[in-house]
């Protein structure tokens, strides 16, 4: 039965397609299926507990892209598949341990860079703090660093936390999200960007052509955490340097000990491997097939892949049991959707949203070539969105809606609509039914850095949902506090019910959702803009 949900807009005057019904009943299993007969718990166990931490192309990783297309068969997806891209070499630790050997001996909580070697055995030497932020930094300390452990970050004299680490959004704080962002097209800022992105590997060969025997940095949270990202994944331009990250409170030991005639030494045993039997990254689909094949589909996604300092459980564990929960849901109600609904798994996201960018240039459209040659160094997310003009390919029109989850654990609260101001009317219907559910708001806000975005670039109706913060950005993610212990079961399994009805309705709906017009390269808002050199 369906009902015309939208007659309780009517008397606002908000241009609400007749067509946009809710079918209630629908949603009501919807709910019973995902709060009283969830799978979300033990899914998310096993991707955390058993398998672990899912560094693109690690073991880890492909262990689990074949578990989760085992699942996806198992509860009685269609087409589960893997679909490659290029993208590098895998890379795992091993073991790994740092000391400080004089002036007096201490285990320090470290783990190694992504992407770096190993220490092939012990490497023991006297640490120098030399803090390179950028290229000009080099000439200070050049002819200083042979033979030593490089520290390379500013010290700075630590932080503590000004705002409770663990909270939910405020009814008052989801309202300030829906403000309209003007975008800001600035070709100094884009340049800055692009610097900053060319450092890593200039920082790299610096250091080895000065003979540094490696190189060490703060980890960017207080509190003992670690992270460990990197980013110098592809074949033949990963680092030649092994390096490691300290907790902030140990690199500034090491720091104040510098500074008095104690110089500290270090002992680093960084021993890791790298995977390169197969360079290409795999995006898991599966799809729940729509009754009208011309009606195209809609899509939801969360990516796979983890950082490595843990066991990758809030980013993005969670988004990717959600996206399976809701995959299960909608095939164990045996809903026959208009158009297909496809599920997505994504690879390579902590690189710079790779997985979802290949999809979107090998299916919906295509970005032109970059006019810099230089830039080909840079890690593709850098220039994504630099590259024009944006060609559609034949499958651009096929997908009506792309919805997006990676923002930690916590439930629902309402959506982003990315500056797409048609869509506002038709979300604010689409969640009226979850309101007692605290999922109210439809801001104008967009946000960033996940996999909606290179859909979003290319002017489809890419979303990502507003969920609660918990302690996702204060402590949790990237970092070696990841674990199942801070997934808040009852949240994913709100969010997996709210995906599941989004999904059913986009599916239904007579109309693709309202697109924006398709992108091409914007004017510079800030043209007679110089850049500001005391930044840096
Ligand atoms: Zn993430």
């Amino acid at each position: 039965m369906k009902l015309i949900y939208g007659l309780v807009f009517s008397a606002a005057a908000l241009p609400v397609c007749a067509a946009d019904v809710v079918d209630l009943a629908a949603l009501d299993r919807i709910v019973d299926q995902g709060f009283n007969h969830s799978e979300i718990a033990t899914t998310v166990a096993h991707l955390t507990d058993r398998i672990g931490g899912r560094m693109t192309n690690s073991p880890q990783m492909r262990e689990a892209e074949v578990w989760a297309q085992q699942r996806l068969r198992h509860w009685g997806l269609s087409n589960v598949r893997a679909e490659g891209f290029e993208f590098g070499r895998g890379w795992s630790i091993e073991s790994s341990s740092v000391r400080m050997v004089a002036p007096r001996t201490l285990t320090l909580r470290a783990i190694p860079i992504a992407w770096t070697p190993s220490t092939q055995g012990a490497i023991t030497a006297p640490v120098i703090v030399a803090p390179l932020s950028d290229e000009r930094d080099f000439e200070k300390w050049r002819g200083r660093l042979r033979g030593k452990i490089v520290l390379v970050t500013q010290p700075d004299s630590g932080s503590e936390p000004d705002k409770a680490p663990f909270r939910r959004h405020a009814n008052e704080t989801l309202a300030q999200f829906d403000t309209y962002q003007q975008p800001n097209h600035s070709e100094v800022e884009r340049q800055k960007l692009l610097q900053r992105g060319l450092f890593d590997r200039r920082q790299d060969e610096f250091l080895a052509a000065e003979g540094a025997v490696a190189w060490v940095r703060k980890a960017y949270r207080d509190g003992g955490l670690l992270h460990g990202e990197g980013y110098g994944y592809a074949s033949g331009m990963t680092p030649t340097l092994p390096g490691v990250e300290l907790a902030a409170e140990d690199y500034r030991k090491l720091a104040r000990l510098a500074k008095t005639t104690a110089v500290p030494e270090l002992e680093i045993v960084s021993n890791v491997r790298f995977h390169d039997q197969d360079t290409q990254a795999y995006n898991i689909l599966a799809d729940l097939p729509g009754q009208d094949r011309s009606a195209g589909y809609v899509m939801a996604g969360a990516h796979l892949d983890s950082w490595v300092a843990s066991d990758g459980a809030q980013d993005n564990a969670a988004g990717s049991v959600v996206v399976m929960e809701a995959a299960r849901i909608l095939r164990a109600l045996n809903v026959k959707p208009k158009r297909t609904i496809r599920f997505v798994l994504w690879s390579g996201e902590e690189q710079g949203m790779l997985g979802s960018a290949a999809y979107v240039e090998r299916h919906i459209a295509t970005r032109g070539a970059l006019d810099d040659p230089q830039l080909a160094r840079l890690p593709p997310y850098y220039t994504w969105t630099m590259r024009w003009p944006v060609t559609k390919q034949p499958g651009y029109d096929q997908l009506a809606a792309y919805f997006n989850m990676d923002n930690g654990s916590g439930k629902v609260r309402g959506i982003y609509t990315e500056g797409n101001l048609a869509v506002v009317p038709i979300f604010k219907q689409w969640l009226a039914p979850f309101a007692s559910m605290g999922a109210t708001a439809v801001v104008a806000k967009p946000t960033g850095s996940t996999d909606h975005v290179p859909f979003q670039s290319v002017g489809l109706p890419g979303f990502q949902f507003i969920q609660d913060p918990l302690d996702y950005g204060s402590r949790v993610a990237h970092s070696s506090l990841d674990s199942y212990d801070h997934l808040k079961i009852p949240d994913l399994q709100q969010s997996a019910v709210i995906l599941a009805s989004m999904l059913l309705l986009s599916a239904e709906r007579d109309a693709p959702l309202p697109r924006m017009p398709l992108p091409s390269r914007p004017n510079d808002t800030q043209p007679f803009e110089y850049e500001d050199d005391a930044a840096h």
